[in-house]
């Protein structure tokens, strides 16, 4: 007890980055070889143009085949992953008429993942919002960016709506970030601080190309093809980019982002 008080009175004195590094580094290697969350672009279409959103700097409209979703599920199926799953990236995933489709093959395919699908709202029809909310393990997240919140008064007469979260975004995200140096900077740059993102993230391009994380607007960081490689495979080729980060060095894209990198 004496040894415990000691101990936690010795750790007010030491100054803040020594006790913040040694739990952010111990985060870095706890989530190692953890991946628990994948998202997916499965189109890289939006029908809002968002002023704190680099949506303008994805590839034309281009959509992920059927064939290799079914893949990239059918791998995650394989090792029973567990955790979140997000069939979009960078774009509206109403904009996909596949959606219903490929959410019945998401929880098929994957039925201990928590899938979660955010949108805009505008396209999202009672029909369409049924269709995926049938499966068990679906969440909506609605972002209603509309100034007089159309989109909530609209949902607000489907009745009481399980697994749904709306939220009133008419002024924008609740914190701004440069999107990997997309956007205006908002700390002053670089930061010397690591980010976790890519050690339990897989961000998996329409294309199958495996980038660094969900910041990769214009396919910066490729990492590997899944038309080509199995999941497994890809990872390992990250091991310089999680060298350099869990030393606290940004590099590349990195360099030019300033997302704190805790998520
Ligand atoms: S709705 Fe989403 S993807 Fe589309 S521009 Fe706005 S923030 Fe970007
Ligand atoms: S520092 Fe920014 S760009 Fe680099 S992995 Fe983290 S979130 Fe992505």
């Amino acid at each position: 007890m004496f040894l415990r008080k000691l101990l936690t009175f010795k750790r007010h004195l030491l100054p803040m980055q020594f006790v913040r590094e040694p739990i952010e580094r111990r985060l870095l290697d706890m989530s190692e070889t953890k991946i628990t969350r994948v998202d997916v672009q499965t189109t890289t279409q939006c029908n809002l143009a968002c002023p704190w959103c680099p949506h303008e700097f994805t590839d034309d409209i281009q959509q992920m085949s059927i064939g290799l979703f079914k893949s990239i599920v059918r791998q995650l199926g394989d090792i029973s992953y567990a955790g979140n799953f997000y069939p979009f990236m960078m774009a509206e995933p109403f904009c996909d008429e596949r959606l219903p489709e490929l959410i019945r093959i998401a929880s098929e395919g994957m039925p201990l993942a928590s899938i979660s699908i955010a949108t805009n709202g505008l396209l999202m029809t009672k029909d369409l919002y049924d269709d995926v909310m049938q499966h068990g393990n679906v969440k909506m997240l609605v972002d209603d960016y509309s100034h007089n919140q159309i989109v909530f008064a609209r949902i607000q007469r489907w009745g009481v709506l399980p697994r749904t979260n709306i939220t009133n975004r008419k002024n924008g995200p609740p914190s701004l970030i440069n999107i990997a140096g997309h956007l205006d900077t908002r700390f002053r740059l670089p930061l010397r601080q690591g980010c976790m993102l890519p050690f339990h993230q897989l961000a998996i391009r329409w294309d199958g190309k495996l980038v660094r994380c969900c910041m990769d607007w214009n396919g910066e960081g490729v990492y590997g093809d899944l038309l080509k490689d199995g999941i497994a495979n890809i990872r390992d080729r990250m091991t310089q980019l999680k060298q350099n980060l869990r030393k606290h060095r940004r590099t590349g894209m990195c360099a030019r982002c300033d997302a704190v990198g805790v998520v």
